[in-house]
């Protein structure tokens, strides 16, 4: 309703006004994927942009703010310097081979450096993220083929409490910390998650990232596997955070260390945010444009999902930080 309400009212306020009266001195924008790309079907339904679409956002970034380098943020921490012109940089989160083989020539095209953030346990197509086995399951299943292996069905399920309906709706109950079941039961149609995984390579191989490192791009850890981090504990959250931002750094040598928290952070609290940076430089969440507890933790806007031009999207972003800012004060609020 307010998003609506914000929207509606953002369409008729000029850009420039908005862009002045939030005042933001930096803004991040995030991306995923290419739309009609990416070999899960589910996930190819969301709305990412086009080739087109995106060189028209960078065109437009390009235009109307300074794209920095990342060099610039892990310098500053966070606190990057305001200047005339106010500043972008721009990430992009899970590590997909569709990075490097589509938004990196694109990117590159515009002479703009991104981070890359990346799950150790993916990298060279090791395994594949949980949902998108149960996406893939969803994909190769139907009531008739899980009516055959009817008891093993219901045991499988049965043991980590969830009441089996027998149908591929079950598959949607499984939360991270059961995600092995998905295991079982690829096993009980005897689907492999490897050979897919070998046939279609979802995920960045070490051999891109070093070819892309060279190239002056930048890496951070995104968590290890990228679970809801909704479903850990601070001392499970901490722990994904830590070994994924070590292995990016170990693994490649980096002079720096950076992180993105997976899915959403607006629930993560105050101590974990503290205690990630006690390794990494900076890390980045996905909260618009909203002041920070600290700068070295920086928000980030998503637009490839809103399927709206990039200049909608960002006075949407301005209205939205002004209109918090009036109601709540400043601060983004962390428990
Ligand atoms: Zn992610």
């Amino acid at each position: 309703m307010l998003k609506e309400l914000l929207y509606h009212i953002a369409r008729i306020l000029p850009f420039a006004l908005l862009r002045k009266m939030a005042n933001r001195p930096v803004i991040g924008i995030n991306y995923h994927s290419i739309m009609g790309l990416d070999v899960d079907a589910e996930i190819n339904k969301n709305v990412y942009r086009t080739k087109e679409e995106l060189e028209a956002d960078l065109q437009f970034l390009q235009k109307h703010y300074e794209v920095i380098s990342p060099k610039e943020i892990i310098e500053s921490k966070g606190a990057v310097k305001s200047s005339k012109q106010p500043k972008v940089f721009i990430t992009l989160d899970d590590g997909l081979a569709i990075q490097y083989q589509h938004i990196v020539p694109i990117l590159s095209k515009y002479n703009i450096k991104a981070i890359f953030f990346i799950n150790p346990d993916f990298v060279d197509n090791k395994d594949l993220h949980y949902k998108r086995k149960v996406n893939y399951l969803i994909g190769m299943l139907n009531a008739e083929k899980i009516k055959d292996v009817e008891q093993q069905w219901g045991q499988i399920f049965k043991m980590v409490g969830i009441e089996p309906s027998y149908t591929t709706e079950d598959l949607y109950q499984i939360k991270y910390e059961y995600r092995t079941v998905l295991d079982q039961l690829a096993e009980v149609f005897q689907l492999s998650f490897t050979d897919l995984l070998e046939q279609q390579p979802v995920y960045l191989s070490s051999v891109q990232i070093k070819e892309m490192l060279d190239d002056g791009f930048y890496f951070g850890g995104h968590s290890m596997d990228h679970p809801n981090f909704k479903e850990l504990n601070d001392d499970q959250q901490i722990a994904q955070s830590l070994t994924s931002i070590r292995w990016v750094v170990d693994r490649w040598n980096l002079p720096y260390a950076l992180f993105a928290y997976p899915m959403n952070d607006q629930k993560i609290s105050k101590n974990v945010i503290n205690r990630v940076h006690q390794v990494a430089d900076v890390s980045f969440g996905i909260n618009g444009m909203m002041d920070e507890l600290t700068p070295r933790h920086m928000p980030r806007i998503t637009i490839e999902q809103s399927g709206k031009p990039i200049k909608q999207c960002l006075k949407y972003e301005y209205l939205r930080y002004l209109f918090l800012r009036l109601m709540n004060g400043k601060t983004y609020q962390r428990n």
